[in-house]
């Protein structure tokens, strides 16, 4: 669906459930915010909204995100209801926690690619910043990732005075492997929106860490890519430059809430229910409406901050 902008709304990313296994302390403020709301929506109401939005907006990609989306009970019946429908591009966002055992199942039902949030590669700054969790267990998950063929990314939120030392290291880990590194810049969510103490290390300061290490080449990118992407020798890496340089004006998601709600703009959530539909005979007409209202909330300029935790949203 095209927007005011002239942007094409075809990607749709999906927080399967609140609850996760880790707390990042720029996410949430203990583990317990990520409760499990009491309407989360069933696997099988989930892939209806799917379908809807697949026949009626035009989608045609899809992430899957959470919370942590392998807490989702009925993870793989997603996967594979989503792959059954003809959406061919299945990706999902994953703190990497449970998934060694899970990835050749995850493979099997259709999913394609995998983005691993990884913040740092020392055991105790790991357990910091995600207050629960283990290293090794994540590191394990893009290995087995790897080893099935799946398309991998590594998002590390850089925060200052954190593990903004490991940005070098972490991109000597992505060459090493084989996998692309994305730095996010922090964004002033949650617990973080309004505070004076926003720990923000800028695109201009990732860049020049690097620099003292690589020789760095910008890269095209998708032209609705969140990442602004480079060249070293041996592999690439990305920026999410959510302050720096805001990609506002190509975004082209749509979000849905575990409880079935649309959410056009992170600074600007406004969640319209789209739940209701599930009970109605011809969804198409009250659909569009909803999805056109809902993408009309989109900044066209900048991200300027959302009360909203971003595992209600998915990311
Ligand atoms: N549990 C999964 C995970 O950890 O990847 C998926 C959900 S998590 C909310 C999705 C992404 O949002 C992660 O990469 C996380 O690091 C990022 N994120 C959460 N809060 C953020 C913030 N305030 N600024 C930037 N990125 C954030």
């Amino acid at each position: 669906m095209i927007d005011l902008h002239g942007r094409n709304i075809n990607k749709l990313r999906i927080s399967l459930t609140e609850v996760c296994n880790m707390a990042c302390t720029y996410c949430v403020t203990s583990l317990s915010d990520h409760r499990r709301i009491p309407d989360e929506l069933s696997a099988d109401h989930m892939l209806r909204l799917v379908r809807m939005l697949k026949e009626h907006a035009g989608i045609e990609k899809v992430r899957l995100t959470g919370g942590e989306p392998l807490l989702y009970p009925n993870l793989i019946q997603v996967i594979s209801g989503i792959r059954e429908m003809g959406i061919g591009n299945i990706g999902m966002t994953t703190n990497g926690q449970l998934l060694a055992k899970k990835t050749k199942a995850l493979v099997e039902a259709g999913l394609q690619h995998v983005n691993l949030s990884l913040d740092s590669l020392e055991p105790e700054k790991f357990k910091r910043l995600g207050r629960v969790g283990k290293l090794h267990k994540t590191l394990e998950g893009i290995e087995e990732c790897m080893k099935f063929g799946l398309r991998v990314k590594v998002n590390m939120v850089v925060v200052k005075g954190e593990n903004e030392d490991e940005i070098v290291k972490m991109l000597e880990y992505g060459v090493r492997q084989g996998v692309e590194i994305r730095y996010l810049e922090l964004m002033a969510m949650g617990p973080l929106y309004k505070k004076d103490d926003f720990k923000l290390v800028t695109m201009h300061e990732i860049l020049e860490r690097i620099s003292t290490r690589y020789t760095v080449q910008p890269v095209s990118a998708e032209v609705d890519s969140t990442s602004l992407r480079y060249g070293v020798t041996g592999g690439y890496f990305g920026i999410i430059p959510n302050n720096s340089a805001p990609f506002c004006s190509t975004c082209s998601r749509l979000r849905l809430t575990s409880n079935g709600q649309l959410i056009g703009c992170l600074s600007n959530p406004a969640p319209l229910s789209i739940r209701h539909l599930l009970e109605h005979s011809d969804p198409q007409e009250p659909l569009q409406k909803l999805v056109q209202k809902s993408i009309s909330y989109k900044q066209d300029a900048a991200f300027t901050g959302s009360p909203l935790v971003m595992s209600r949203i998915g990311g």
